[in-house]
């Protein structure tokens, strides 16, 4: 009887192995046809400077329209398109698109400066081409270089092997700068991250969510702002939900937020009206929460 079920829970291991190599390649194939048929668009979510409540950049995101299924979030698909490399293709879309609607912001407001955060892959630096593809983007564009800034994740900026590294080199030597997104979820050696070319240290969502409830969280905020600016790197806190965090963040020093407190991810439409005004107002949020805390 045993053997038996020994049996029946192997043949349920292999239906769902089975199942999940189906869905895979399902999402592969229709991610083929998507890239084919542009069913790919981008939305930016603001990111707003603390003290005073204004938009000084977007994260571009991108969006699959599934002509079934609707529109899927990324998590569902990116990490389909790196292990099968159409995130190669996918990342040159969303870098052309959203350098070109940064180019079309600047013409239309060229008073106004503001930068455009995109994300990418290990797979897409590695390439032997990004680099020429990123100058041929920023010629085509004509956008300031130093208005861009690629987002790589903290696990892949700590196993970059030394010719990501030096890719990443040759990108600030092009004047765009280099965000360490989703920072301190993963064990980062600070000597590794001092010889990094990264300026900007994006604190990840997870700290944030129990910044007015879990000390611990509160003590990880507060130590990566101190050494983000013993070492001279800016900071953008992800996740921001609450006033109260908002709040608490400008309060430690945090330059700049975003989070759906602020606004979610939106058409590039909606974010136009967003620059003429403040998306909060610091001090009654901090005369609120108090300064003394
Ligand atoms: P990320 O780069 O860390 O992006 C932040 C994610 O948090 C986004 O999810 C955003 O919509 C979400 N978010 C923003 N504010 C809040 C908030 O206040 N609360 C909560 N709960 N969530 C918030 P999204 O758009 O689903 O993207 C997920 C991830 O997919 C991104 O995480 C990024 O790693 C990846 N991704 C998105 N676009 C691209 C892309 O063009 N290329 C690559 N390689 N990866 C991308
Ligand atoms: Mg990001
Ligand atoms: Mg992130
Ligand atoms: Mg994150």
């Amino acid at each position: 009887a045993a053997k038996d079920r020994g049996r029946a829970r192997l043949e349920q291991f292999n239906d769902e192995l089975h199942a999940r190599a189906e869905k895979r390649m399902r999402i592969e194939s229709d991610l083929r046809a998507a890239l084919r048929e542009q069913q790919l668009f981008v939305e930016y979510q603001p990111q707003v400077r603390l003290k005073d409540g204004c938009v000084v950049g977007v994260e571009a995101l991108v969006r699959w329209r599934h002509p079934e299924h609707g529109v899927i979030p990324p998590g569902d698909f990116i990490p389909v398109a790196e292990e099968c490399g159409l995130i190669v293709k996918l990342g040159r879309e969303v870098l052309k698109e959203s350098c070109r609607q940064l180019a079309e912001w600047a013409n239309q407001m060229p008073d106004r400066s503001l930068a455009m955060t995109v994300n990418v892959s290990p797979r897409q630096i590695a390439e032997p081409n990004f680099i020429a593809e990123l100058r041929e983007v920023l010629s085509e564009t004509g956008i300031d270089p130093t208005a861009l800034c690629l987002e790589v994740t903290e696990s892949m900026m700590m196993s970059a092997r030394q010719e990501v590294i030096e890719v990443l080199e040759r990108v600030r030597q092009l004047g765009v700068f280099i965000a360490i997104d989703d920072f301190g979820t993963e064990h980062s050696s600070l000597s590794r991250l001092r010889d990094m070319p990264a300026e900007v240290l994006k604190i990840d969502r997870s700290f944030i969510d129990g910044l007015s409830s879990e000390p611990g969280d509160t003590a990880i905020v507060s130590s990566i702002l101190s050494l983000a600016y013993a070492m001279g790197k800016h900071t953008i806190a992800e996740g921001v939900e609450t006033r109260e965090q908002a709040a608490i963040l400008l309060r430690m020093g945090c330059e700049v937020a975003q989070g759906y407190f602020f606004s979610r991810p939106v058409a590039a439409d909606k974010i136009a009206p967003m620059l003429s005004t403040a998306l909060w107002q610091p001090r009654a949020a901090v005369a609120l929460h108090g300064a003394d805390a």
